[in-house]
């Protein structure tokens, strides 16, 4: 028999930090974006805010695994379990614990852990007693051994005033903060595999994005342009209700224009028009900064001196949210985040590449070698952009 309704515990970190005219704001925004993300998994749910986290609420204990993996979803969220939720006496505790227990793990030593809020008059029990008794239940009903030190599942009991939660599992949620909170930012979104972890990492951080692919024309494709949008449509899955359509830059006939008239700077030119074309679009939509996923000496245009030639070309600030992070964690992550892809695709912006790059120009010799009009130009097209939405 299933003790308890279907219930799940949702626990937040950093916005506990904040001032509490923030804080209130932030836990409200983090409710709604939670509420729009169990509506678009089809979970019928609702959320409440109680004693510093939110409590999601099922019609159905069948579905608090669904909904505690769109809690683990929603930016904000440092870790969820899935609970059963009962009358907050010792006797309904202890039939939710052997509840619990029936899944079990062959073998696996346990410990129960309690947390008993209020008093002893209002609750005729301790903690401790909770923990001593809630033990000898699992005992009984599974065999297994008691570990306090290291246990290999734990049990956990939260004891309130009108309400009991017993769970044995703490999924990771993304962390961060609520998605809404830190305003706008453009993405350079190139349908390779950096850019939409740079994404992640910003919406995480509680920044809605707007995505920017620059079509570098015969350079490069439509597979290029058909893997920016389809991560876009995988991003887009932990921004429910945004509209993250993707902006494509027509650039080919800059990109010709670098391909007869620049030389060794040639692949840095192209990195700043790629910036201004991002930086037109940031100020048509009101975006407060560029995004790249660009890494520390990944390609001979990110090495440190390059990264500073391509930034003057642009005012507002350039955010590298993986300038530190090797390739093998990004890769990781991708695969984690859901946008890794494994057909292999040339990146478009290769085939652009001088034979002989230069690694350490100067801002100066970049602009001496670049045609005069050339970022007035990727201005235009910054501002001629084709709107396309993802496939959701
Ligand atoms: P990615 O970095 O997305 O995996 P990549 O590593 O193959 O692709 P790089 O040459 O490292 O491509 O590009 C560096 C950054 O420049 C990208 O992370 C992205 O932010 C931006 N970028 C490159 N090409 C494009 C493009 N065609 N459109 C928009 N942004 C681009
Ligand atoms: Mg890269």
């Amino acid at each position: 028999m299933e003790h308890g309704r279907g219930t799940v515990l949702v626990r937040y970190g950093e916005i506990g930090t904040k001032s509490s005219k923030v804080r209130i704001d932030m836990e409200r925004l983090l409710r709604d974006n939670l509420e729009s993300m169990l509506a678009s998994r089809g979970v019928d749910a609702t959320v409440d805010h109680e004693w510093s986290r939110l409590l999601v609420r099922t019609d159905s204990p069948d579905k608090t695994d669904a909904a505690c993996d769109a809690a683990c979803d929603t930016f904000g969220v440092v870790s969820a379990s899935p609970a059963r939720s009962v009358a907050p006496t010792a006797e309904t505790i202890y039939d939710a614990l052997r509840d619990a227990a029936a899944d079990h793990p062959d073998g696996a030593t346990f410990a129960v852990r309690a947390k008993r809020a209020g008093t002893e008059d209002e609750h005729p029990f301790t903690s401790r007693d909770l923990e001593r008794e809630g033990g000898s239940v699992v005992e009984a009903e599974t065999g297994a051994g008691v570990d306090l030190d290291d246990p290999d599942r734990t049990y956990y009991v939260e004891c309130r005033a009108e309400e009991a939660f017993v769970f044995t599992e703490k999924r990771s949620g993304p962390g961060g903060l609520p998605l809404g909170t830190q305003g706008t930012a453009v993405v350079l979104l190139s349908g390779g595999l950096d850019s939409p972890v740079a994404a992640w990492e910003m919406m995480k951080r509680g920044c809605s994005i707007i995505p920017v692919y620059v079509d570098l024309g015969e350079y490069g494709g439509v597979d290029h342009q058909a893997r920016a949008l389809s991560t876009v449509g995988e991003l887009a899955r932990y921004a429910p209700e945004r509209d993250l359509s993707l902006r494509i830059a027509p650039a080919g006939d800059i990109v010709e224009t670098l391909m007869s008239e620049v030389g060794a700077t040639r692949m840095l030119s192209l990195r700043r028009v790629m910036l201004r074309i991002g930086e037109a679009v940031a100020r048509e939509v009101g975006a407060h900064s560029v995004v790249t996923g660009e890494s520390l000496g990944q390609k001979s245009s990110q090495t440190g001196g390059n990264l500073a030639a391509t930034d003057v070309a642009v005012d507002l600030p350039v955010h590298r949210p993986l300038l530190t992070r090797d390739k093998t964690d990004i890769v990781d992550q991708a695969r984690e985040i859901g946008t890794f892809d494994d057909s292999t695709i040339t990146v478009g912006c290769e085939q652009v590449a001088p034979s002989h790059p230069e690694t350490n120009a100067t801002p100066e010799e970049v602009a001496a070698a670049e045609p005069a009009d050339l970022l007035a130009r990727a201005d235009a097209v910054g501002r001629t952009v084709e709107v396309v939405a993802p496939d959701r």
